[in-house]
């Protein structure tokens, strides 16, 4: 099966003689015994089997464990290590992330944050009880790419594992498990889920090894499930992602084109323009450019907000990956500790009609 087959058809369970013709909902906490059967659903449950099955599949994996949001997926993997584990993680990640590794694990692990944007300060910053190297490429906010191939060659044979933060390139651009990492995470609240109305998280692997089998204790004992309908609703999302992503793709190289040549704008941020500091490596590793690009506005944060409240189509929320667009001035959202320039905007570009996004900007820019 082809990514738009596998999309539609691996979340499907249906073995019954009676058979529906979709998955449905089954909201059972509890099921009778039976040899195979699932038990109680914190442990399992037939909609979140045919979420984890269709994104198993989609990301190349060999089993995956679905939480309540993409912050319990990750915080998983995290209480997974043995305690003093020594994690590698970017400077410019997810903040809700970043703030676990320094707030929650604070005495348990040991995290180097570095650029990884750049591999020589990923080699030099591995220590005897490195365990994991954390990566998200494209990043969040400041879209910067890490090179998945190489890295992954670094932490080969070292008793490491190589995770990646995918949510921004989705399965459809980018299959980290295919480049040699070991654990795939979504914050499937965005592109995967993509109506901005359902809370979730994935991890994949590429191995069913004692790490994983940690893992899938901690989603049944730890129980940050998601609820049989988040389930059966992102696994009807996913049908449609390929077909999506080609269009938040296609809307937000346009934007990013013409938002490069406006004077009001200092800078933009999308893997997709050959100016990109990390477009050499995005075009290795990934076959589209996703649909969040970040720009920096002349005049300062002032002017950025001034921007936001000037445009018609874009709404000032946070989050990102759904149908409509949104925009958000980042560095006041991360709080005083962010890193994040403060007039930078970061936009999710949507699947409205493009020219109107463009005019949309052309006139608030004015
Ligand atoms: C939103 C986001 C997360 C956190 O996911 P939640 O579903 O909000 O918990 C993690 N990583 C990235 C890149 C995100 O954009």
């Amino acid at each position: 099966m082809r990514i738009e087959t596998i999309a539609i058809h691996a979340g499907n369970m249906i073995t019954d003689s009676n058979r529906p013709v979709i998955q449905p909902i089954i909201t059972s906490t509890t099921f009778e015994h039976h040899e195979n059967s699932p038990i109680y659903t914190r442990a399992s449950n037939p909609n979140r089997l045919a979420l984890e099955k269709v994104l198993t599949q989609l990301e190349f994996g060999k089993d995956a464990a679905a939480f309540s949001s993409g912050n319990a997926a990750a915080m998983a993997v995290f209480q997974s290590l043995d305690p003093q584990s020594h994690i590698i993680a970017p400077d410019d990640m997810y903040h809700g992330i970043r703030k676990q590794l320094v707030e929650v694990f604070k005495g348990i692990h040991e995290v180097s944050f570095v650029d990884m944007a750049d591999i020589n300060q990923v080699n030099a910053s591995i220590k005897e009880n490195t365990r994991l190297i954390w990566l998200e490429t494209p990043s969040n906010p400041l879209l910067k790419i890490c090179d998945i191939r190489n890295i992954a060659r670094l932490a080969k044979g070292k008793n490491m594992i190589l995770a990646c933060d995918n949510t921004f390139a989705t399965p459809v651009f980018q299959n980290p498990i295919l480049l040699g990492a070991d654990l795939v995470m979504h914050s499937t609240t965005k592109f995967l889920g993509g109506h901005s109305d359902i809370l979730g998280g994935i991890i994949i692997t590429n191995e069913k090894n004692a790490f994983w089998e940690r893992l899938r204790m901690i989603q049944h004992v730890g129980g940050a499930v998601p609820s049989p309908f988040d389930c059966y609703l992102l696994t009807r999302s996913i049908k449609t992602l390929p077909y999506r992503m080609k269009g938040h793709f296609q809307n937000a190289s346009k934007l990013a084109k013409f938002l490069t040549d406006h004077p009001s704008i200092e800078k933009v941020y999308y893997p997709g323009l050959q100016s990109h500091e990390g477009y050499k490596i995005a075009s290795s590793q990934m076959t589209g450019f996703s649909g969040v690009l970040s720009v920096t506005i002349v005049g300062g944060a002032k002017e950025a907000d001034r921007v936001i409240d000037k445009l018609k189509y874009f709404t000032n929320a946070t989050s990102l990956g759904g149908i409509e667009s949104l925009i958000e001035r980042r560095a006041a959202v991360e709080g005083p500790d962010t890193l994040t320039p403060q007039n930078l905007l970061r936009v999710s570009v949507g699947l409205e009609n493009i020219e109107d996004l463009i005019e949309d900007f052309d006139q608030a820019l004015k």
